[in-house]
C-alpha cells in the first residue's frame, strides 16, 4: 500500500490561484498513489490575524477584535465565492465558517472578562487554530466538487499532546492509536482526509497548538502513525535553497540533503520547515520532499538518509543574528551563561542557545543565538537589559555586549573534507573572524563575524558553493 502524505502551507491555500493548483496536485497524484492523506496551514496571514484578535480580546478590546474577526469572516467568504463550487456546497461551508467564527468569538468574549494579568494560553491555542479548521473545510469541499470523496478532519481529534499551550508534543503512541482507528478506516473507503496542521488537543480534549509553522511536523506525525511511503510539503517556493534567495539573488535550489543537513539549516536560520518535523521521518526513514505549488512539475527538494555522494560538495549557507560577549578577563562561564538565559527569557521570551564559548588565559567569548523570528527591536532590548545585567553583577563588569553574525555553512560529514574547511576559510580573508565551531552532528561549520562583514562573507561562501 503507498501512502503519500502532503501538506499545503498558508501560501497553497490562500488565493483562488493557488487553490487550483492544489485540486490539479491532487487528481494528479490520486492516480499514482493508493491512499492520500492532506494536512494543510490557515490561509496566509490569518494565524497572525487571530493571535492579534487573541491579545485584544484579553485586554477586553472589543471593537479591536471584533474588526479582525469580520475582516478574516470577508476573506474566506470572497474566496468561496470565486470557488467553483455548487450552490449547496458552498452554503453548508459558508454556515460552517459563520459557525466556527462565532464559537470563537464567545472564546473571546470570557476572555475579555477575565483580568488582563490572568495568563490564558489555554484559550489562546483554543482559538487560534481556527484558521486552519476553515482552510481544511475549504479544501475539502472543493474536492469534493471534483467527485472526489474528501471529509476535513479536526486533528484536535486525532493528535493527542501535552499540556505546553503554543508549543505541546504529541504523544505519538496514543496519537497513532487514535490515527489508526479513525483516520486509517477511511483511506480504505477512499476517502481522501482533508487534516487540519498545526492543533491537537489534551488527553482530556482541551486544544493545543504544537507552535508557529506546526503544519509541517503535523504532517510528519500523520505520516508515521499511517506508515506512509513519502511526505510532500508544498510550499510558494522551489525548495531548499542554498542560501536565502532574498539575501542572494543567485540562490540555487539544494536536489537532495539528508535529514541531518536540513535540521541544521532550519536550526541556523532556513525559515522553510518546522525544526521539529525533521526527527519522526528520520528515525523511520520516510522520505520527503518540498515543491513549490505553483511548480508541480519542478522536482523541489528530496530529503533523505544521508548516502554518499560523489563530489565534496557544500550544500547551503545561511545566517543569522547573535549576541557576543566578550570580557578581559578568566573564569567559569556558567553564571554568565544564566544571567544571559534570564535576560533572553525576559525580553524574548526563549532559552538562550549556546553557540560558542571559548576562554584563553586573559579572554572570555559566549555566543548566543537570537531565535529569526525576533525582530531588530527584540535584539536591541535584549541588549540593553543584558548590558545593564551584567554592570550590576560586581565580577562581571569587565564583559562587552553587542550584536554579531553568525555564518553557517552546511554539508554532511563536514568534518572527513578538511578541504572545504580549509577552502570556506580561506575565502574569508580579509574578514575578522570572532569564533569558529564545527556543530556536533558533524555536517554544519559557524562562524562568528562582525554584523559589518556578513553580507561580504555570505556572498563569498555562496560563491564557492556555486563554483565547486
Ligand atoms: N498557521 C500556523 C502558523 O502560521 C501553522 C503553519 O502555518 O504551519 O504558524
Ligand atoms: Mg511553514
Amino acid at each position: 500500500m503507498s501512502t503519500l502524505v502532503m501538506k499545503f502551507g498558508g501560501s497553497s491555500v490562500g488565493t483562488k490561484t493557488a487553490l487550483m493548483q492544489v485540486l490539479s496536485i491532487v487528481l494528479h497524484e490520486r492516480e499514482q498513489w493508493d491512499n492520500l492523506i492532506l494536512v494543510v496551514s490557515a490561509l496566509d496571514g490569518v494565524t497572525d490575524a487571530l493571535i492579534e484578535s487573541a491579545h485584544l480580546a484579553h485586554l477586553g478590546n472589543q471593537r479591536g477584535y471584533r474588526r479582525i474577526v469580520a475582516n478574516l469572516r470577508t476573506r474566506h467568504m470572497a474566496l468561496i465565492e470565486e470557488l467553483p463550487l455548487g450552490a449547496t456546497e458552498r452554503a453548508a461551508l459558508q454556515a460552517d465558517i459563520d459557525r466556527l467564527l462565532f464559537d470563537m468569538l464567545g472564546t473571546y468574549e470570557t476572555m475579555s472578562d477575565l483580568p488582563a494579568e490572568t495568563p490564558i494560553p489555554d484559550l489562546i491555542d483554543a482559538t487560534i487554530g481556527v484558521g486552519e479548521k476553515l482552510a481544511a473545510r475549504i479544501v475539502a469541499a472543493l474536492l469534493r466538487q471534483k467527485e472526489i470523496r474528501s471529509v476535513a478532519l479536526d486533528a484536535t481529534d486525532l493528535i493527542i499532546t501535552d499540556d505546553v499551550y503554543g508549543n505541546a508534543t504529541p504523544n505519538i503512541e496514543l496519537t497513532c492509536d487514535r490515527i489508526r482507528s479513525n483516520l486509517l478506516p477511511s483511506l480504505e473507503r477512499q476517502i481522501v482526509p482533508v487534516a487540519t496542521g498545526f492543533i491537537g488537543a489534551t488527553r482530556s480534549g482541551k486544544p493545543t497548538t504544537l507552535g508557529r509553522g506546526g503544519s509541517d511536523y503535523t504532517a510528519s506525525i500523520f505520516a508515521i502513525c499511517a506508515d506512509a511511503s513519502e511526505v510532500w510539503i508544498w510550499t510558494s517556493v522551489d525548495g531548499m535553497m542554498s542560501a536565502d534567495p532574498r539575501e542572494i539573488q543567485s540562490a540555487q535550489v539544494i536536489p537532495r540533503m539528508s535529514y541531518e543537513e536540513v535540521a541544521e539549516l532550519a536550526y541556523f536560520g532556513a525559515r522553510v520547515l518546522h525544526a521539529r518535523m525533521i526527527g519522526p521521518l528520520r528515525e523511520r526513514h520516510i522520505p520527503l520532499r518540498i515543491k513549490n505549488v505553483f511548480k508541480p512539475q519542478q522536482p523541489g527538494t528530496l530529503i533523505h538518509d544521508a548516502t554518499a555522494e560523489p563530489g565534496q560538495h557544500l550544500k547551503a549557507v545561511t545566517a543569522i543574528s547573535g549576541i557576543g560577549l566578550t570580557a578581559a578577563r578568566n573564569g567559569p562561564l556558567s553564571p554568565i551563561r544564566q544571567l544571559v538565559d534570564r535576560t533572553l527569557q525576559a525580553t524574548m521570551h526563549t532559552h538562550a542557545d549556546v553557540m560558542i564559548s571559548s576562554q584563553s588565559a586573559t579572554h572570555s567569548f559566549v555566543c548566543f543565538l537570537i531565535p529569526t523570528s525576533a525582530g531588530p527591536d527584540a535584539i536591541h532590548a535584549a541588549r540593553l537589559m543584558l548590558e545593564d545585567d551584567l554592570s550590576a553583577q560586581p565580577d562581571t563588569a569587565a564583559w562587552q555586549v553587542k550584536p554579531v553574525s553568525i555564518i553557517t555553512v552546511i554539508r554532511d560529514k563536514i568534518d572527513e573534507t578538511p578541504a572545504l574547511t580549509a577552502g570556506v576559510l580561506h575565502c574569508l580573508t580579509g574578514i575578522r573572524i570572532l569564533g569558529l565551531a564545527q556543530g556536533p552532528s558533524r555536517c554544519s561549520l559557524s562562524i562568528v563575524l562582525e554584523p559589518e562583514q556578513m553580507e561580504s562573507a555570505l556572498l563569498a561562501i555562496h560563491d564557492l558553493i556555486v563554483h565547486q
